[in-house]
């Protein structure tokens, strides 16, 4: 990719801009000052800006002549509740708070992009550069959906990016296909008839039945679910009874777990099949289960299109092959929420060596600067590519 000069991304200033963000970070729902630097730069690039999508987030809108198709990029800017133990001079600020995802990085690379697009103005077409506040697990995406983010800036594609230690930092991996978990949450509760100890007859005992569904609940994965689609359903809290009372059958036992997987058609089996399994262990004991499934983020799973437009991209970004067989993250990201209704696509960009310690949600970890000239290439591409 050339460049009429040598610094088209202003990589001094965004560095600096990087750092600062980095020693000043915020929690989900709270980025009041991160979203005012946006607004403000966005606003300085001649960008349209709305504020107050989804609470703190921001959109920037660039148009160019007068093509009908529209796309979105999507950044992070939130941080984590967790202390920073690193030694960089730009440490965090704020008490156990910390950018340990590098969404400060995501930020400011997608700032970089906006702001050379606004000047070199090279595509035809709308772009909607999404700076979205709480990404780490407090529903961000859904609530900037819940405002009419759809609505209002109607799209065809979407794109997402995130950073990935073990990767080298002019280096990407564009995948089609799934790429992040969905993760759900589910509840079961046997109520039983609860009975003195010795005289178990005379109820209907909840404890045996919950030990019967937490056996059997690995039967899901193991002999429903298709062996080649990857899967998880794992019980990680149970309450019942007293340990001050033990000589009472309580009347209810309360068991809560995780679910996961990578497409739609398996999270909705996960969902029915836990609930089956409790109902039907509930009745063999003659009792009743009452069951909850909470979705909370669905799989991020790339479209052929777009991914189609990310790879090109990435390779003129980069100017070296493009990983395409990087594997699936058993973690979650929101996206989610965008690329489940429009087609879209979430790449990884190297963030340099994976170091045992300072990997994402390490209180040692940090973005690393020098992939900042790659994302804003490749965001830039994206739009040149996309909207020709
Ligand atoms: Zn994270
Ligand atoms: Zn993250």
């Amino acid at each position: 990719m050339s460049h009429g000069h040598n610094d088209p991304f202003d990589l001094d200033a965004m560095i600096k801009l990087r750092r600062d963000l980095h020693a000043h970070p915020e929690l989900g729902f709270e980025e009041e000052r991160t979203s005012q630097i946006v607004a403000a730069e966005l606003e300085a690039a001649g960008i349209e800006v709305h504020r107050g999508m989804g609470k703190t987030g921001v959109v920037g809108t660039l148009r160019v002549g007068d093509g009908s198709r529209s796309i979105a990029l999507r950044a992070d800017m939130d941080a984590l509740a967790m202390p920073e133990l690193g030694d960089v001079p730009y440490k965090s600020g704020t008490a156990n708070t910390m950018h340990a995802c590098g969404h400060d990085g995501h930020t400011v690379m997608l700032l970089a992009a906006a702001r050379h697009l606004a000047r070199t103005r090279a595509f035809f077409g709308t772009v909607h550069f999404i700076f979205q506040p709480a990404e780490e697990g407090r529903g961000g995406a859904k609530a900037m959906l819940d405002d009419g983010f759809l609505d209002r800036f109607p799209i065809d594609t979407v794109y997402g990016l995130h950073n990935m230690p073990g990767l080298a930092t002019d280096e990407m991996a564009v995948v089609v296909g799934p790429q992040l978990a969905s993760s759900d949450s589910w509840e079961v509760t046997f109520h039983g008839v609860g009975t003195h100890g010795a005289k178990p007859h005379l109820g209907r005992d909840a404890m045996t039945a919950a030990a019967h569904f937490l056996t059997a609940i690995h039967t899901i994965v193991a002999r429903i679910v298709d062996p080649l689609q990857p899967a998880v359903v794992s019980a990680c809290a149970i309450t019942g009874g007293d340990f001050r009372a033990l000589n009472v059958i309580p009347d209810d036992v309360r068991i809560g777990g995780t679910a996961r997987a990578y497409t739609p058609q398996v999270r909705d089996q996960l969902e029915a099949e836990i609930g089956t399994l409790a109902q039907g262990i509930a009745t063999t004991f003659g009792i009743r289960a009452s069951y909850e499934f909470k979705r909370r983020i669905p799989p991020v799973v790339n479209a052929a299109g777009p991914t189609s437009v990310a790879l090109k991209a990435a390779e003129a970004a980069t100017g070296r092959p493009v990983v395409t067989d990087f594997p699936p993250s058993t973690a979650g990201d929101d996206f989610a929420e965008f690329g489940n209704r429009v087609p879209g696509c979430y790449v990884w960009l190297g963030n340099g060596p994976a170091v045992v310690g300072a990997l994402h949600h390490n209180s040692r970890y940090d973005f690393n600067d020098a992939a900042i000239e790659t994302g804003a290439r490749f965001w830039t591409a994206v739009v040149e590519e996309e909207l020709r």
